[in-house]
């Protein structure tokens, strides 16, 4: 049963309105269907509208930061809860732990690096979790074509490609992880 979610997602205000309005709606349906929203604690940028629109829902909003990001006072002050980590590492194993699937909205270099060690753990078998991208203005199509080549080229197998799923919108994105069923993976490093 999925409760909570966590969402990777931008930390920029500065992004096209397009990109922020997704992140409001996905806070949104998270915040109708009752789910708990773990994401990174900011109240800035998707983070921060993401965070708003579970509220506006009356959802409950988990933000986990680590000690320097509380320093910058960037921290969504209204969060139901807000866990203090001693470093990024700690963040991402508490954001891990407290969540049932994992959802990224288009971001940066901290989006990529949490989603990507997401995925890195799947292709071990080290986490049953449902990881879905949701494709706002097929921001991930570059990502999904970069896959691809590491198939092709055998840097990756292909199964690799059927570990997450690449979503249009918000709302197909929470269907996917309500209706995922992990497949029973023999894992060959165990
Ligand atoms: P980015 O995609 O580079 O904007 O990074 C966003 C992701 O990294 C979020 O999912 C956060 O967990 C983390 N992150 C990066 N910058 C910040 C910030 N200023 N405040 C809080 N979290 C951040």
């Amino acid at each position: 049963m999925i409760h909570s979610v966590c969402v990777f997602c931008s930390s920029s205000d500065s992004v096209n309105a397009v990109y922020k309005e997704t992140a409001t709606d996905l806070g949104r349906r998270l915040g109708r269907l009752g789910l708990n929203l773990i994401y990174g604690g900011a109240s800035i940028g998707l983070m921060g509208c993401l965070a708003r629109g579970v509220h506006e829902f009356g959802g409950r909003v988990t933000g986990v930061l680590p000690e320097f990001f509380k320093i910058k006072e960037i921290e969504y002050g209204d969060a139901d809860e807000l866990i203090v980590t001693r470093d990024m590492r700690e963040r991402k194993a508490v954001m891990d732990q407290k969540s049932d699937a994992f959802i990224t909205l288009p971001g940066g270099i901290g989006t990529m690096e949490e989603s990507m060690e997401i995925l890195s753990m799947k292709q071990l078998n080290l986490t049953p979790k449902p990881l879905v991208f949701v494709n706002t203005c097929n921001f991930f199509d570059g990502l999904i074509s970069n896959l691809q080549e590491m198939v092709d080229l055998k840097f990756a197998k292909k199964e690799t490609l059927d570990l997450f799923a690449v979503e249009p919108g918000p709302q197909e994105a929470l269907d996917y992880i309500l209706n995922y069923k992990p497949p029973k993976i023999s894992n060959k490093w165990m």
